[in-house]
């Protein structure tokens, strides 16, 4: 029996598979959400250096896969056994092998966000280009709700692809059919736009960022525009309960900025998994006598 058929006929089979994925590919997550702003920054600072004229400032090669992977404190690379998803964290007892300082226990909770929910998307699912398609979307949002948290930043690199992949493949009609799915992009892009100027206007503050936009524009164009009402509604319970949670618990400022990313990713995917089902049981609901 092949892998195939292994996966397609036994369902548990599938089901570890995607959560062994999701696990190896929490790992990179990691680094992803590590780096990928840093080298955000550097282009910016290579950009403005050429506007002045002057030479570029970096010059150390920096990317997702250069440098390796070593311990902030010593300068240690992390080898293989060190770098399996979770269990190197436990079997290290959270700390660096070589000199001991402590490691962020955010590197295995991603992990192990990544790889519960790729099973997770599995099982709900089940074998399929639905479970499949699923997958990159949910690394995508993990990825971008951590960055959010860290700098307030959505990077175009991540929400632009998004985007485009949910067109591609609602052009098969995974999750909706591709008419829908250029509308959700537009109209994903357009409420939260209109939102910000309608705030901007009245306040003078800016209370989202474009990122936010291109982000709902991808959610638009992966579950389509009849969705959108439910993930802005989804994201703002979400955001509210956290919020709350944030102020009162870690007595996290009111003035302090909290990102709206984070919640649209939330309410993305509760979307991805139950907006179908959400939406039917509340139109049935309105058409109730
Ligand atoms: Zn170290």
């Amino acid at each position: 029996m092949s892998l195939m058929e292994l996966m397609q006929s036994v369902p548990t089979a599938f089901v570890g598979i995607c959560t062994l994925l999701g696990l190896i590919v929490g790992s990179f997550l990691n680094v992803v959400i590590h780096r990928l702003p840093k080298m955000m920054e550097s282009g910016w600072r290579q950009q403005c250096a050429e506007l002045r004229g002057e030479q570029p400032i970096d010059t150390a090669v920096y990317n997702l896969i250069i440098p390796r992977s070593a311990c902030p404190h010593c300068s240690h690379n992390i080898g293989a056994l060190e770098n399996i998803p979770v269990l190197s964290y436990l079997w290290l007892k959270g700390k660096c092998k070589a000199c001991g300082a402590a490691i962020s226990p955010r590197y295995p909770l991603v992990e192990a966000i990544s790889g519960l929910l790729c099973g997770f998307a599995a099982w709900h699912f089940g074998f399929g280009w639905a479970a499949v398609a699923a997958l990159p979307l949910i690394w995508a949002l993990l990825a971008l709700t951590a960055i959010d948290f860290d700098t307030q930043l959505l990077p175009d690199d991540l929400t632009l692809p998004l985007l485009w992949a949910g067109l591609l493949f609602n052009s098969t009609n995974i999750y909706t059919d591709l008419h829908s799915a250029v509308l959700g992009a537009v109209f994903g892009y357009l409420a939260l736009w209109v939102v910000y100027w309608l705030f901007k206007l009245t306040t003078g503050k800016e209370g989202m960022g474009y990122g936010d936009f291109k982000l709902l524009a991808a959610l638009g164009a992966w579950m389509g525009w009849q969705l959108l009402p439910l993930i802005i509604l989804l994201s703002s319970v979400v955001g509210a309960v956290i919020g709350i949670i944030l102020i009162v618990a870690a007595n996290h400022g009111r003035q302090v900025p909290i990102p709206f990313g984070p919640y649209l990713a939330g309410g993305g995917l509760i979307a991805l998994f139950w907006g179908q089902t959400l939406t039917q049981s509340y139109l049935q609901l309105l058409a109730a006598p």
